[in-house]
């Protein structure tokens, strides 16, 4: 095994996955670095975040799921730097792992647009630690209305803000409202959860601009009727422990939640190559580093053009598809076949859920809305869950959601001082 081909790949999420599944039978033998143990279903990290899913639902151990590929050595560690001379991966630990190919994965998280400090007031949602904040800031925001005797912070207390109207802020903010104007109000005695108020401010002229404008349309009409008030062409200005500055208007608002801007991983400055605004390194259209043959870079941290001149967008299908396709360039290389072509993309649709009863899905054609569309979006997700214990008990949660309206995993864990506590 050790006189392998040795493929290292940094990055257990959609891409990394992708690539090492599709390396089967292969003969190299495979590396596979994460900072995490875990594979996350981030498309699903909004339900952690708002009470209807818990963590182990989503999220699987990487080891265990390559228990049967003996050529697959699983290794938990942050990647810090690349040799490309040495053709080494620089651990945080001071460990290097040599490789002959390397394929980087890393993804991207949220950007504040050079404002750091507002992570602290207003958490993103990327990892699971992320969306455990957000649950426990949430329903501590309810614990204290109920105790707060200030009616000035009551309200405070009870608006919930989220910036940035992509699908994960419109999904955020529609089950936020369904939970404040539907699950909770008969469970609290001193406040009427009912006048909850959840802003979604966008700094664009509409809600879910990459999907077509109808759709975008029906979707600011669901959110209305939960009771969510849209903000568009309006940039959020400052975020602060008291409240969130919307253009030129302060309004009170204890809990806030970032939706909006994403920063690719450093990958291109590892590997010494160009990145793009985000930092996405600018790779090729065969995913490879310019001058780096044997280094590849894939999913949400690689900037590539789709046919018609647009960028491949930083969803899970496209990582997946450049997982695919460079297990496909290295089983060619190392087995003497011809090269395949350059990555074209193939865009399969987009989805977002609006509460817990709508969906809208645009397959560029087809487009659908409401009950139907929101049936396929759950089937969709059930279908790409990895594990059957997975598909039942989500599959379970929502029908129990769907036909009680309670959500099950209403946990406030890891304390954090209620602000005013001392
Ligand atoms: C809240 C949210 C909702 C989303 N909803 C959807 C959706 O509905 N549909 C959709 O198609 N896409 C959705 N996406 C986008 C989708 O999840 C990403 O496009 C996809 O995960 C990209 O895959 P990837 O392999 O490039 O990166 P990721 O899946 O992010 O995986 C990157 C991996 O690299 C690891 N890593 C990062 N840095 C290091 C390091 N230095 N050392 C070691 N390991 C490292 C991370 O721990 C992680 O496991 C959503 C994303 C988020 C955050």
């Amino acid at each position: 095994m050790q006189e392998r081909h040795h493929v290292v790949v940094v990055g257990g999420g959609f891409g990394g996955l992708q690539l090492v599944h599709d390396l089967k039978g292969a003969p190299v033998r495979i590396t596979l670095i994460d900072r995490r143990n875990h594979h996350l279903f981030q498309p699903l990290l909004y339900q952690v975040a708002t009470t209807i899913l818990a963590t182990s639902e989503i999220a699987w151990p990487i080891r265990h799921l390559y228990r049967d590929r003996p050529e697959v050595t699983t290794l938990l560690g942050e990647v810090q730097g690349i040799d490309r001379a040495a053709k080494a991966v620089r651990l945080a630990s001071g460990r290097a792992v040599h490789y002959d190919t390397l394929v980087l994965a890393t993804g991207a998280t949220h950007a504040y647009f050079g404002h750091d400090e507002w992570a602290a007031v207003a958490p993103g949602l990327k990892t699971l630690e992320d969306a455990t904040t957000i649950r426990r800031r949430v329903l501590l925001a309810f614990e204290q209305a109920e105790v707060e005797e200030d009616p000035a912070r009551r309200d405070a207390l009870l608006t919930f803000t989220i910036v940035g109207a992509g699908p994960t802020g419109v999904e955020l903010a529609g089950i936020i409202a369904e939970m404040a104007h539907r699950t909770l109000p008969d469970e609290f005695r001193r406040i009427d959860t009912r006048r909850a108020r959840v802003i979604l401010v966008e700094a664009g002229p509409r809600i879910l601009p990459a999907f077509a404008e109808e759709l975008s349309a029906y979707a600011l009409r669901e959110l209305g009727k939960l009771g969510v008030e849209v903000r568009t062409g309006t940039p959020v200005t400052d975020c602060t422990a008291e409240g969130v500055r919307i253009g030129d208007s302060f309004v009170p608002s204890c809990t806030l939640v970032w939706a909006a801007g994403v920063q690719a991983s450093p990958a291109a400055q590892w590997l010494g190559i160009e990145a793009d605004r985000a930092g996405r390194a600018l790779v090729d259209q065969g995913l490879s580093a310019p001058g780096n043959g044997d280094a590849f870079v894939i999913g949400d941290t690689a900037a590539v053009k789709q046919e018609n001149g647009m960028p491949v967008p930083g969803i899970a299908p496209a990582a997946k598809q450049q997982g695919a396709y460079v297990a496909r360039v290295i089983r060619a290389r190392l087995t003497g076949q011809p090269a395949p072509g350059p990555f074209r993309y193939r865009h399969q649709g987009s989805l977002a859920t609006i509460g817990k009863r709508a969906a809208i899905i645009d397959f560029g054609r087809i487009k659908l809305k409401g009950g139907l569309a929101w049936w396929i979006w759950g089937l969709a997700h059930i279908y790409f869950l990895i594990g059957t214990r997975s598909r039942f008990a989500v599959a379970w949660s929502w029908l129990w959601i769907y036909l009680s309206g309670q959500h099950s995993a209403r946990l406030i864990t890891q304390k954090e001082t209620m602000r005013g506590d001392g």
